[in-house]
């Protein structure tokens, strides 16, 4: 199985030239790719990687407004979000239900609820891939289920928005926002991870100064919890055998 993100930036201003586009991730395994999310950066891109499908985890302009004017393989979305993305001209929709595995070509994903936003209710997917399997969520605040989403996972892809300041607001008494990255580093030890690889990258981490010391910082989060750290830049590949 080879990842491939495409983008690593999260929904705001700044950008680097390690953290340039919104956060987009290519499974790549035998004969089937399938991308992960296509925010508005993508618009005007023809680039679609021979993709398969594309999956949405939510329908904000970060992950989903790229595809607007379509998309040239069938693309994958809960209901909530078909609500949400009913306009765009998007050819072959297909609704992604929540724990209802598909599989296409050599790859099986199965959305799993995740708390984000109440506009946009959010999914991340567990990707399996052979005996190979890891759950990308780059936007939330919790894991419904989160031992469906991170028992015996290789890897938990998560949500770089923050490091360590909680950006976890109440409305209408449900959370919403985004969880910091030492939470999510709780959950891998709890639930057995290996690792996480961060994405969706905030402020904090992409209008640093100097982007080594919130890795270094990440990195101590990391071993506090016995588990390993990856802060992913655009175009990072990684392999898995
Ligand atoms: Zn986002
Ligand atoms: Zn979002």
């Amino acid at each position: 199985m080879k990842l491939t993100f495409l983008g690593t930036r999260g929904y705001i201003k700044p950008r680097t030239e390690r953290h340039y586009m919104m956060a987009s991730l290519l499974v790549s395994y035998r004969h089937t790719k399938v991308i992960i999310d296509r925010g508005e950066d993508w618009i005007g891109n023809d680039n679609w990687y021979d993709a398969n499908a594309v999956l949405v985890t939510h329908a904000h302009p970060d992950h989903a407004w790229g595809l607007k004017a379509g998309a040239p393989c069938p693309v994958y979305a809960s209901k909530d979000s078909w609500e949400r993305m009913g306009s765009f001209k998007i050819d072959k929709r297909r609704t992604a239900g929540i724990h209802e595995p598909v599989t296409l070509g050599d790859i099986t994903f199965e959305a799993l609820g995740v708390e984000h936003s109440t506009r946009a209710p959010a999914v991340g997917y567990r990707v399996t891939c052979g005996r190979h399997s890891f759950f990308y969520a780059p936007d939330l605040v919790y894991i419904y289920d989160r031992q469906d989403a991170l028992g015996g996972a290789d890897i938990y892809i998560g949500d770089g928005s923050t490091v360590d300041i909680s950006f976890v607001r109440k409305r209408d008494d449900t959370l919403i926002g985004h969880s910091p990255i030492r939470t999510e580093l709780t959950w891998c030890h709890k639930e057995g991870v290996p690792l996480m690889i961060v994405t969706h990258c905030g402020a904090q981490i992409v209008g640093a100064e100097d982007e080594q010391v919130l890795i270094d910082r990440i990195d101590a989060f990391a071993a506090e919890r016995d588990v390993k750290a990856a802060v992913a830049f655009d175009g990072m590949e990684l392999l898995l055998r």
